[in-house]
């Protein structure tokens, strides 16, 4: 269970927690993949072994009686904390927080934990350190560290500290284009298409995000037909996965008309969501895409994160939310939510703030 703080073991919520997910087990770390997770997560090899057959049983009522219609089997979890997360954080982290943040998620059972960013220190002074975050982490065997860059220079930058893996960060909203990333939507695919294709000579998988996939801060309402454009262009040059944000956010109503749009023209196992809290309704949101066939979801520990771009938004999902709803849904993740709680308390403690987790909150203020 690790080291988590003797005051969180002792609180009633937390205790109701364990209970809750008494199942879930320790999953190890870092090293699991979708195959084992299953195995893993059975019941019956619990540590507490005492009343197998009874966890069996229940095991088998809760599947048959609370699965609700269309859910994948199992959900990848995409843990952007440390970059997208802490981006958007005021104080500079210094590079050693940094560095254990991300070994610590690495333990957690996470598969995939984007690391920094290899953008210019003018624009993101955060992501400064890239070079030295890259280096510095361990890098865990089963879990893949991809990192940001949004043009050549950065890719080369990236693949020199180490990155096996990257992604590029593109809009569907023209204004939102300008402002984030300095250039057009035109522009920057043609920035994009330059990063990918380096990456795929050199074997190097390539990541898409489009954000304002439901909305812009600047534009108001963004056609599903323009998040579908986008998205086939990253697509076709070679994104092998492209991730869907909200930015400003959305409701499940916008969510399943601008999924149903882009899956006339990417399958659903290509496509991720990345959905923010500002109006409360990430959680529905994500459950809309699960319902529709994703199986890929972005989230940051704590709920670190927001836009500096976009006035009013909030952070990112919370990564132990997410994970509480999907083990209530008995969906398999291969992550563990304590070790999840461990990481968000290092980190919030580092950056002096309080969590964003509803989670996390209901089980450290009890
Ligand atoms: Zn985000």
């Amino acid at each position: 269970m690790g080291n988590m703080p003797s005051a969180v073991k002792h609180c009633l919520s937390y205790q109701q927690l364990l209970r809750e997910h008494l199942w879930i087990g320790d999953s190890g770390a870092g090293s699991l993949d979708p195959a084992k997770v299953h195995r893993l997560h059975t019941p019956w090899e619990s540590q507490t072994k005492q009343n197998d057959l009874f966890f069996l049983l229940l095991y088998f009522v809760f599947q048959e009686s609370s699965q609700l219609s269309g859910l994948p089997e199992y959900v990848k979890i995409v843990e952007v904390g440390p970059r997208d997360g802490l981006q958007n954080e005021k104080v500079i982290v210094p590079t050693d927080i940094k560095i254990e943040f991300i070994n610590k998620l690495s333990q957690t059972g996470l598969s995939v934990i984007e690391v920094t960013s290899f953008v210019s220190s003018r624009w993101v002074p955060q992501m400064a350190d890239h070079t030295e975050v890259m280096k510095g982490i361990r890098q865990y065997p089963g879990v893949r560290y991809p990192v940001l860059t949004p043009n050549l220079q950065g890719f080369h930058r990236a693949v020199a500290a180490g990155a096996t893996e990257i992604s590029v960060f593109g809009a569907a909203s023209e204004s939102f284009s300008k402002k984030n990333i300095n250039c057009s939507i035109k522009e920057s695919m043609e920035k994009f298409e330059e990063v990918v294709k380096s990456a795929r000579h050199m074997g190097i998988p390539a990541r898409g995000y489009v954000s304002c996939a439901l909305g812009c801060p600047y534009e108001g309402n963004i056609t599903p037909q323009k998040v579908t454009e986008v998205s086939k262009r990253l697509y076709s040059m070679g994104c092998y996965e492209i991730s869907l944000g909200d930015t400003i956010g959305g409701t499940p109503g916008s969510m399943k008309r601008m999924l149903e749009n882009v899956m006339k023209e990417i399958p659903p196992g290509a496509l991720a969501v990345h959905c923010h809290d500002t109006y409360g309704q990430a959680l529905a949101n994500i459950l809309t895409a699960l319902q529709m066939g994703i199986n890929v979801v972005d989230s940051a520990v704590s709920g670190l994160g927001g836009c500096p771009y976009a006035k009013g938004a909030s952070g990112n999902v919370a990564t132990e939310d997410l994970i509480y709803m999907l083990n209530g849904l008995r969906l398999n993740t291969g992550v563990n939510l304590y070790k999840v709680m461990e990481a968000g308390d290092f980190i919030c403690k580092a950056v002096n703030k309080t969590t964003n987790s509803k989670v996390a909150q209901a089980s450290f203020n009890a």
